[in-house]
């Protein structure tokens, strides 16, 4: 069985025209961090050419009514994160934390490991998180019933159309998001328009709801989500500034990766995994007590996301995927604010809506939990 679920993928792009064409239906469209780097090569660009501005530009002219970036819930989710890796430090609670944006990892967990769901962070994933805000914080602002909003995700990934069919992930019965299209059938619908993608002028994503830092574009590849989540959780737990926001140590491409990072006086062990073969050797050693580690990163595509099934096709050529990781970070570098605490529409959300990170009411729309599974 493909981990990614890449050998069921179902075209939704049709999904996608009748919402655009629905007269009373508000389409909001978020991408991945991923898809800036990769979505290029479907129109003879070179591999790792950024493509961000472009990106939001052809997304306007499909029709989307909002145009929004999943890196703003990228940065949600290490607000979201960060705390909760804290408060598991400080009250001992269940250790190591591992990350839980990858939705095949966290298939993978719930039906080969399914005594450890409880390992897993509760946060749900950055598109998930944006899903739930734009149909709450964001409609209220609007002045727009939910129902008639229509979010659909551009992911890197095939998993993430299963992901957003969990009926835990809803709220109040509705889904969060209620589309998922692939980086490929995205290139195909802006060739079923008819738009010349290399010829567009950039433009930026709307705000709120499109404001990012360099630590959500990190997100797309592998050590990205714990490096962002070690540049928030170091100014909170210490109090004092990060200067230097990159952590080398934990970046890379080898399958299984460790670094240690001095916080305050403790040193946070940290395991990092992509691939699912990979994961499995940390996995074991967590039900076996002999893990070290208090926090590991798991994704399932080698690369991570910037590897994902739904990505134009590499066809097993790393240096491909290498030059989208070099792109990542390069975009990450462009990025005048790098830390997601200091996103200044995040900041905004939690003043105006959600209270205290890891609250009752981020709890709620944010979090969730895993359920233990039949083996397959
Ligand atoms: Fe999807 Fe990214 Fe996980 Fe691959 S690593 S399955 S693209 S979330």
């Amino acid at each position: 069985v493909c981990p990614t679920a890449a050998l069921t993928e179902v075209n939704h792009t049709r999904k996608v025209w009748e919402a655009l064409h629905h007269p009373d239906k508000y389409v909001i469209v978020q991408a991945a961090p991923a898809i800036r780097v990769a979505l290029g090569e479907l129109f003879g660009m070179e591999a790792g050419t950024i493509v961000t501005g472009k990106l939001a530009a052809a997304l306007r002219k499909l029709g989307f009514d909002q145009v929004c970036d999943t890196e703003f819930g990228a940065d949600v989710t290490i607000m979201e994160e960060a705390k909760e890796l804290i408060h598991r430090l400080e009250n001992g609670g269940r250790l190591p934390m591992l990350t839980s944006c990858c939705p095949a990892w966290v298939s993978f967990i719930e039906h080969q490991f399914p005594e450890l769901v409880d390992v897993p962070s509760t946060c749900k994933s950055p598109h998930i998180m944006f899903g739930t805000l734009a149909k709450t914080y964001l409609a209220e602002k609007l002045g727009i019933d939910p129902k008639n909003i229509v979010v659909v995700s551009v992911m890197p990934c095939v998993a993430k159309k299963a992901e957003a069919a969990r009926t835990e992930l809803s709220i109040d019965d509705q889904d969060n998001v209620d589309v998922v299209i692939t980086t490929r059938e995205l290139g195909d619908m802006l060739k079923e328009a008819g738009i010349d993608f290399d010829k567009l002028a950039d433009e930026e994503f709307d705000r709120p709801l499109g404001e990012s830092t360099g630590a959500a574009t990190i997100f797309g590849t592998t050590g990205g989500v714990i490096e962002a989540a070690m540049r928030t959780a170091y100014e909170w737990i210490t109090g004092k500034e990060l200067e230097k926001v990159e952590f080398h140590q934990l970046r890379g491409m080898e399958g299984l990766r460790e670094a240690t990072v001095p916080l305050d006086g403790q040193q946070i062990k940290i395991g990092i995994a992509h691939g699912l073969g990979n994961a499995r050797q940390l996995l074991e050693d967590i039900r076996s007590g002999k893990s070290q580690y208090h926090a590991i990163e798991i994704m399932a595509c080698p690369g991570g996301c910037i590897g994902g099934g739904g990505q134009p096709y590499h066809y097993g050529n790393d240096e491909i995927v290498k030059k989208r990781q070099q792109a990542i970070y390069k975009e990450d570098e462009r990025k005048t604010i790098r830390k997601s605490h200091l996103n200044s529409e995040v900041i905004k959300l939690y003043e105006e809506y959600l209270g205290e990170p890891y609250g009752e009411l981020a709890h709620k729309l944010l979090h969730t939990s895993f359920t233990p599974k039949e083996r397959i």
